[in-house]
């Protein structure tokens, strides 16, 4: 996987390609997809959510610029498989989900696999954390239709804001940095994702 779907696709940051040489994909899969869990996808991990393609996390984790020691903000937890790259790299990642279902499933694999820089938040994660706040880098995991505000405000001077902006399914991959307390934005490539749904995201 990481060869034919990363390097070659031009994933660089060792840092980023370590993590998913470590990080056991087929933990964060349901036991009937298995099979598939090195595929080149995304796959289905109940509530009508997904685990993004690991190309797709792979992009968006480079374009943090993520140095190690970072305090990481991640909306969207998931099957808990970003969460774990990015637990890898950094020294602490809070990660929020709107379904305590998937949050819990999530715990339970990264804390059996011995994760313990992971703090799981089940709430509106368009609102952030303020209680952490500020964040090195925040990363968004599902479709945004802007950039919340909260996010940005969160965000640390000099950091990056990686999320998909756009329709409710088709966005552009986005990378938000805060310049002396202002956004610049730059754009990446198309992606889709599941809408993200809260205050500052999409209606339910
Ligand atoms: N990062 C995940 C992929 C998650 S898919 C992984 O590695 O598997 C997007 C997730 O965002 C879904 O689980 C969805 O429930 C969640 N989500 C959508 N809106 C949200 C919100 N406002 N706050 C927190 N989580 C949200």
């Amino acid at each position: 996987m990481v060869e034919s779907q990363l390097v070659s696709r031009g994933i660089k940051d060792e840092k980023v390609l370590e993590a998913f040489r470590k990080v056991p994909r087929h933990e964060f899969v349901p036991e009937n997809m298995r099979y598939a869990a090195y595929d080149d996808g995304a796959l289905p991990i109940g509530s009508g959510q997904t685990i993004s393609q690991p190309y797709m996390v792979a992009v968006m984790t480079e374009l943090l610029k993520l140095k190690g020691g970072e305090k990481v903000l991640e909306v969207g937890t998931g099957s808990g498989y970003q969460a774990a790259i990015l637990a890898e790299i950094c020294r602490k990642v809070i990660t929020i989900e709107r379904f305590q279902a998937l949050s819990d499933g999530a715990k339970n694999i990264l804390d059996r696999l011995g994760y313990d820089n992971i703090e799981f938040i089940v709430s509106d994660g368009t609102e952030g954390y303020a209680e952490e706040t500020p964040y090195d880098a925040i990363i968004v995991t599902a479709g945004c239709p802007d950039i919340p505000q909260p996010l940005a405000d969160q965000l640390a001077e000099g950091s990056h804001l990686v999320l998909p902006v756009g329709e409710r399914y088709l966005q552009t991959l986005t990378v938000a940095t805060k310049e002396k307390g202002k956004l610049k934005i730059e754009k990446s490539i198309g992606c889709v994702f599941v809408p993200l749904v809260g205050k500052y995201g999409w209606p339910g």
